[in-house]
């Protein structure tokens, strides 16, 4: 080969790559064409509209709204140029329903020329209201004769994803070309969707939709086009989810032929720690308990996602599984996102752990020198049977001795290829440790049907006895003084309070200031009370130092950034009050308010928020007031923000949709779901078609 890359004639013959069979694609246009995926006529009709356009009727300018595009004609009555602060042309043109403005910022001399009183013009563009009626500013034109007639367009204008050098009218030609080999019969597109499916569904064939989206006629319900919701969008829409579904499992079908340790159940340290336990476990988690000793029994790698509300005890499940790796003479890990939450649960396992007998070791990004060496070395020989640190623990080069079971807390903003490379990092020659994924903001189960659909999914559903609903009141910052009493009166009753001070979008520096202000102000106003502050500023033993005395209650108020956001248990703490709670999402909010409410005690949370609230703002305040369910409350963020934000744009951003939208669609699920089983049981072949349509090169998530 002389050339490299796709000019090399090999590669241009290949069947594979077959989009130089359409005219005006060479190597460079090719190229361009790879960024935006496209190797293929396939993929190019594939390359679907981002929206549309209408340009197939002339609107009369009598019946204009403010806000639509529209193609307009008229006759031009006046062309000037004005010099106000910007030098510009205007051009006031009418019809016999109405006029309107027409404003040009740049132009040339001859375009200047070409507007002469009584010519005729058409435009496209946005209407704006302008001072003296509707404007359109910078419009496309053509100036129209008598002599040649020029055609509206026939079908709406679609509007194509670009990229550098590849522009809307390349990408029409373009469409143009390969939607004429598919009404040729020179290129087919394999139907897979079941015929019963889309004839309940009441679907268009697939190349029916195709060349409609492509180019739809001006008849077609636009609006619902717009949304979506047409069935044409809706077939492919279905098909999208399909695929990404199909290449999770296919990811998941893959990882079931790694090989992993079994690790039998009921060995003499679970045994042990089950017993020690102060109380008894709840349904769900020996539920849960059950569903992952079952896994960890198998030769191949557990992939489980365990969601559970805060509080409803996540860390005692963890346990167990980690003492099944234990018991079989294995090593197991356990990450935190926080420095605070990976110190908190090494108490908690030290505790446990203790007199078992079992080796804790702890590695935060903070240890160093000697003392890292040491525990490196704890790791490597296998003495630590369990490690207990920060996400931290996977970026660097730590060797396990034999590491069975990598446990990850509180931590949903994982996307797929981190779970991947979680996986390789522990991968030990064949061997492949057993995961566990844990997570206390509640996916929203159509999501967990995509956006996971990697993983299985286990789910506590059910708080430990005796906990008493949090309830929730909302203020507005103007009545801090009735908040402050109130902080008064509950430390007065014995508990403990937290006040969590926000300040979104400011610089952390900032943040820790605000803390540090709010925590003076409020020593000044409760002179009598034991104030604390922790922020994500202080060193870690300081935090630490500041935690263990609100946790021994030496300390009454505990003034905090969003630091303590995860995990930290006090129960006695039965006051929780949030600035500027509007700011705050509300997965954010419903993890805050789970640190109190873990006490038998009453406990309440005080939403402070700075008027005037918008009306999502308050809706979203009012869903923390009616509820303390996690799951409704995701739910409602979700229908509210959009899986991006709900699942961290990583997430979704992994997933790329072009015609899906999770949300929307959501109602599709269940049967992409059920297709999708049918598919890789019955038509394997189906698989790798479907996947490779419309995921870019086919292996978007990779295999590792
Ligand atoms: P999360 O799921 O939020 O991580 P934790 O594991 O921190 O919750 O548990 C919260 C508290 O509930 C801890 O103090 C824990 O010891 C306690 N707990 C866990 N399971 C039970 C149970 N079955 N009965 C009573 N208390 C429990
Ligand atoms: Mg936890």
């Amino acid at each position: 080969m002389t050339n490299t890359g796709i000019q090399s004639s090999q590669q241009v013959t290949d069947s594979q790559y077959d989009i130089i069979r359409l005219k005006g694609v060479g190597p460079r246009i090719a190229m361009r064409l790879e960024k935006l995926a496209i190797r293929t006529v396939q993929d190019v009709l594939f390359h679907l509209p981002l929206r549309y356009e209408d340009r197939t009727r002339v609107v009369p300018l009598g019946s204009l709204r403010p806000g639509a595009q529209a193609v307009i004609e008229a006759d031009i009555d006046l062309a000037e140029i004005a010099f106000g602060r910007k030098r510009m042309l205007l051009c006031r043109i009418s019809d016999n329903t109405g006029s309107l403005l027409l404003r040009f910022f740049h132009f040339s001399a001859a375009q200047k020329n070409q507007m002469q009183r009584g010519i005729r013009i058409r435009c496209y563009g946005e209407i704006r209201p302008g001072k003296k009626g509707l404007e359109m500013i910078h419009p496309e034109y053509t100036i129209l004769n008598d002599e040649v007639v020029t055609d509206v367009e026939q079908t709406l204008t679609p509007i194509y994803p670009t990229t550098e050098g590849v522009h809307q009218v390349k990408l029409r030609d373009l469409t143009d070309q390969a939607l004429a080999l598919l009404d040729g019969g020179d290129v087919t597109l394999q139907e897979w969707l079941p015929a019963s499916l889309t004839k309940k569904m009441n679907w268009p064939s697939l190349r029916d939709a195709i060349i409609t989206l492509h180019r739809p006629l001006p008849d077609m319900e636009l609006d619902s086009l717009i949304e979506g919701k047409h069935p044409l969008q809706q077939r492919l829409a279905f098909e999208e989810l399909l695929a990404h579904h199909l290449s999770l499992r296919q990811l998941r079908f893959r990882a079931r032929h790694h090989h992993a340790p079994s690790l039998p159940a009921a060995g003499f340290y679970a045994t042990q720690f089950r017993g020690s336990l102060p109380f008894t476990l709840t349904t769900a988690q020996q539920r849960v308990i059950d569903q992952i000793e079952e896994d960890l029994n198998q030769h191949r790698p557990m992939m489980r996602l365990l969601q559970g509300d805060v509080g409803s005890g996540k860390t005692v499940v963890a346990a167990c599984a980690m003492l099944a790796a234990v018991d079989a003479g294995y090593q197991a890990v356990l990450m935190a996102p926080t420095e605070i939450l990976a110190e908190q649960h090494l108490q908690t396992f030290q505790g446990w752990m203790e007199q078992l007998d079992i080796q804790v070791a702890w590695l935060s990004g903070k240890i160093k020198g000697k003392a890292r060496a040491a525990v490196l070395e704890q790791i490597a020989s296998g003495a630590a049977q369990l490690v207990i640190g920060t996400h931290a623990l996977f970026q660097e080069q730590v060797d396990f001795h034999n590491l069975a079971l990598v446990v990850v807390d509180e931590q949903h903003r994982f996307g797929v290829h981190q779970r991947l490379s979680l996986r390789e990092k522990g991968r030990q020659g064949e061997q492949r440790p057993h995961q566990l994924i844990m997570t206390a903001t509640p996916i929203p189960r159509t999501l967990t049907m995509t956006a996971y659909a990697d993983l299985d999914c286990s789910i506590i559903d059910e708080l430990p006895p005796g906990r008493t609903p949090v309830q929730t009141v909302v203020l507005p910052e103007t009545r801090r003084a009735e908040v402050v009493e109130r902080v008064h009166t509950a430390c007065a009753g014995g508990s403990q309070i937290y006040w969590v001070c926000t300040l979104i979008d400011e610089s952390e520096v900032l943040q820790c200031q605000a803390a540090a202000e709010t925590a003076e102000q409020l020593q000044q106003a409760l002179p009598g009370l034991r104030v604390g502050l922790v922020h994500g500023r202080l060193k870690p033993a300081e935090k630490e130092q500041v935690m263990a005395r609100f946790k021994a209650a030496e300390l009454d108020l505990l003034v905090a950034t969003t630091v303590i956001e995860v995990g930290v248990d006090v129960p006695n703490a039965s006051l929780m009050v949030i600035e500027n709670a509007e700011r705050l999402g509300l997965s954010q909010l419903h993890q805050l308010r789970g640190r109190v409410g873990r006490g038998s005690r009453q406990s309440h949370c005080v939403l402070m928020y700075r008027a005037p609230l918008s009306r999502t703002a308050r809706s979203r305040l009012a869903i923390m007031r009616e509820t303390n369910d996690g799951f409704v409350i995701a739910q409602r963020d979700l229908e509210i923000r959009g899986p991006g934000e709900v699942l961290g744009t990583r997430q979704t951003g992994d997933m790329n949709l072009r015609m899906a939208d999770l949300l929307r669609d959501q109602a599709l699920l269940p049967q992409v779901q059920q297709l999708s089983e049918q598919l890789i049981q019955q038509q394997p072949q189906a698989v790798n078609a479907i996947i490779r349509r419309w995921l870019a090169s086919g292996t978007r998530y990779g295999d590792v």
